[in-house]
């Protein structure tokens, strides 16, 4: 019976911890889901917007991920713009010698060049000096400055070899002579606007930088020049001047540079060996030269 008994009771007690078991993985189920459904929208509605924040914080990332793209995509186009200002960088004014050169397709001009050194004094009809006094000395017979003497006299000397007999006749005017002897008698005759057409205004004439000459063949040729292109003494002339540093001053055909009032063929210009051979070599004009150094150089109000 004890033993009959036991077991009777053993069985139930596993019934009921068996019953206990099952009830009990059920109801906390039931008790939690029915508890947190109720409890969840007022306790984790808070606790929801916090986890919104790290999901909005997921989601800021997500956003700050298009703002990056769209800060790589601004300077993108910013990267493209580039290139623009590039161009402009490129202005002339800004460029070296060289740059100014191949701009203009020339070669490279010499390295060694100061626009400041006399030679490269400047008076067209564009630009004025009233430099009264040059370092005189004399040039094949007349009046220029001294860095310029030792080459006028061996052009015209190794010319005279040559067997062409070419002589100077003008070499530096003051800017009074200027006024007085040239300028003045046509504005009296004709006036200021026909004189300034045919001389040169007080200021603007080579002559007065005493670095340039004037040559005529001898006796029975005029001083104009007008006779003398296409002469072999001119031919011989404008092939080996560059070689005493010297350049024709007004090339045909380029009066724009220099302007119309300037321009006579037999006036040559002294300008150092370097500038003299890429000026003839090239066929341009002084004024053009410089330009390829300063781009400001042609008009320097009060300098000169
Ligand atoms: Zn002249």
């Amino acid at each position: 019976m004890n033993k009959r008994f036991w077991k009777i009771i053993v069985a139930l007690l596993f019934a009921l911890a068996a019953f206990l078991m099952a009830f009990s993985s059920c109801a906390p189920q039931s008790a939690v889901n029915g508890a947190e459904p109720a409890e969840a929208p007022s306790e984790e509605a808070p606790s929801a917007v916090p986890e919104l924040a790290p999901s909005g914080e997921a989601e800021a990332p997500a956003s700050v991920i298009p703002a990056e793209e769209e800060a790589e995509a601004a300077p993108a186009p910013e990267e493209t713009q580039e290139p623009a200002p590039t161009p402009e960088a490129l202005s002339m004014e800004d460029m070296t010698p060289a740059e100014r050169a191949a701009a203009w397709g020339l070669p490279a001009p010499p390295e060694n060049i100061d626009l400041s050194e006399q030679q490269f004094k400047l008076a067209n009809t564009y630009n004025s000096i009233t430099d009264q006094r040059p370092n005189h000395s004399y040039g094949a017979g007349v009046t220029v400055d001294a860095v310029a003497a030792d080459a006028f006299n061996r052009f015209v000397a190794d010319a005279q070899a040559a067997g062409y007999s070419v002589v100077a006749f003008r070499g530096y005017i003051d800017y009074w002579t200027a006024l007085e002897n040239y300028y003045e008698p046509e504005v009296y005759a004709h006036g200021a606007a026909y004189a300034a057409s045919v001389t040169l205004v007080p200021g603007c004439n080579d002559h007065q930088t005493a670095l340039g000459i004037d040559l005529k063949l001898g006796s029975g040729y005029s001083e104009t020049g007008s006779d003398f292109r296409g002469t072999e003494a001119w031919d011989w002339l404008v092939e080996h001047c560059k070689e005493y540093g010297i350049i024709v001053r007004y090339p045909e055909g380029q009066e724009s540079w220099y302007g119309y009032a300037c321009s006579h063929p037999a006036h040559f210009r002294y300008v150092g060996e370097d500038a003299a051979r890429y000026i003839t070599d090239n066929n341009i004009t002084l004024e053009q030269f410089m330009l390829l150094y300063d781009w400001h150089a042609l008009y320097v109000p009060g300098v000169n």
